[in-house]
């Protein structure tokens, strides 16, 4: 008898962690990869923000906090709600956990019964369908074009729509595509939300600082007030406030939904760290000019990468609005010969041969399910993009 759980089979571990790894490993062999894999901002944390931490520390609140999470922290969460989206909500519909992921795995196991379904709109995040199948659900993968900007449309939700159905996880801006979804669009499927009264909608707003040019950021219920009640808004500052560390996300939502989230984590890892807790207070409602340098660098950096990618031979990207990924197709790259002779047969072939020959590290778009794409991460120097970008053009030119 197997020591593990049933619950792992069909289980894969983060492709874009295993992409990263696999770079590390090259690199301790003494090759210089760079690492365009992983989803974090290269940015220090805002001063006034490591600050609030280290006075926590000083100031001995370094105790259990409320599993909800410290009530100053709470109230910037719900005062910034209301401020920047128009959502009102009272500190008890409001959750803190180890990170916006750990807010999405405690609402899926605190709702999800065995066979329950969950509409994933695709290409999506890496962790979404493994969340849903360790919490006992089964996702249901729609799959969004590049035509429609790799977003959900009306039709297919609806399609996707059984008596079974619990949630609809939704990500905007996204990872990996960056897509950015209109108020006209949210108004479209929340029409399908008006429909079907028995679906419930998971907003994961966490890259809602990350977007550029014309680009504004809304969230559903703000377009849709009532769905407030059946909505679960999840946010934080990793992507933001260059926090990735410091795991401190948070999900607002109906007090009954957000006690239960609670009573899973009360049981679990209890809280994130308290000094986060008063860090993160200082990055929703202190001073948020740091946010005006990281923008300007993110957009120069995203036009950079999109020039660069789209003259690689087999490669192509359009100009994505927000987040800090740009997802490319490598539609043309696939059935070529690289010049030891291997077939590149998916993007995955392909994710790896620019890892061996370009010494690049990016993620193949089969770990976002949507293939053949890979996902290039411009939370990096100029630098190293450039650098990253001439040496993909390079190993594409090479393949024949
Ligand atoms: N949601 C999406 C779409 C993400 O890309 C990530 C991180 O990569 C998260 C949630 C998790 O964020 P956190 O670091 O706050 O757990």
């Amino acid at each position: 008898m197997s020591i593990l759980a049933h619950r792992l089979e069909g289980v894969r571990p983060s492709a874009t962690k295993a992409m990263t790894a696999a770079a590390a490993e090259l690199r301790a062999k003494g090759r210089s990869v760079i690492t365009l894999s992983q989803g974090e901002p290269d940015f220090d944390t805002p001063e006034h923000v490591a600050e609030a931490g280290v006075a926590a520390i000083r100031n001995g609140l370094t105790r259990y906090t409320p599993v909800a999470g410290v009530t100053p922290l709470r109230e910037a969460i719900v005062q910034k709600l209301d401020r920047e989206n128009g959502l009102k909500y009272h500190a008890d519909q409001v959750t803190v956990g180890c990170g916006a992921k750990q807010v999405l795995f405690n609402a899926l196991l605190a709702t999800l019964n065995p066979s329950d379904e969950v509409v994933i709109a695709a290409p999506c995040w890496v962790s979404y369908p493994d969340m849903v199948r360790l919490a006992g659900g089964v996702p249901i993968i729609v799959d969004c074009t590049a035509a429609n900007g790799f977003k959900l449309t009306p039709d297919d939700f609806d399609a996707a729509i059984t008596p079974r159905t619990k949630w609809l996880m939704l990500n905007s801006p996204s990872n990996p595509t960056g897509a950015v979804y209109t108020e006209d669009e949210y108004r479209a499927l929340g029409e399908v939300f008006r429909r079907h009264p028995h679906i419930w909608l998971l907003a994961d707003d966490i890259y809602e600082k990350l977007v550029y040019g014309n680009a504004r950021f809304t969230t559903m219920p703000q377009v849709m007030p009532e769905l407030i009640g059946r909505t679960l808004v999840v946010n934080g500052v990793s992507k933001s406030a260059a926090m990735t560390g410091w795991r401190v996300g948070y999900g607002a939502g109906p007090a009954h939904l957000i006690k239960a989230m609670n009573t899973i984590q009360g049981q679990s890892t209890s809280h994130t760290s308290s000094v986060s807790q008063y860090a993160a207070v200082a990055a929703i409602s202190g001073d948020q000019s740091f946010l005006i340098p990281f923008l300007t660098e993110y957009e120069a950096r995203r036009n950079l990468v999109v020039d660069l990618i789209n003259r690689a031979a087999g490669l192509s990207c359009d100009v994505p609005d927000g987040a800090f990924y740009v997802f490319a197709s490598c539609e043309h790259a696939i059935g070529k010969l690289t010049s030891r002779g291997q077939r590149i047969e998916s993007d995955q072939d392909f994710a790896l041969y620019l890892l061996q020959e370009a010494g690049v590290a990016v993620v193949a778009g089969s770990g976002f399910l949507a293939s053949p794409y890979v996902r290039l991460s411009y939370a990096s120097s100029r630098e190293d993009l450039t650098n990253a970008c001439n040496q993909i053009i390079e190993a594409c030119s090479a393949l024949r």
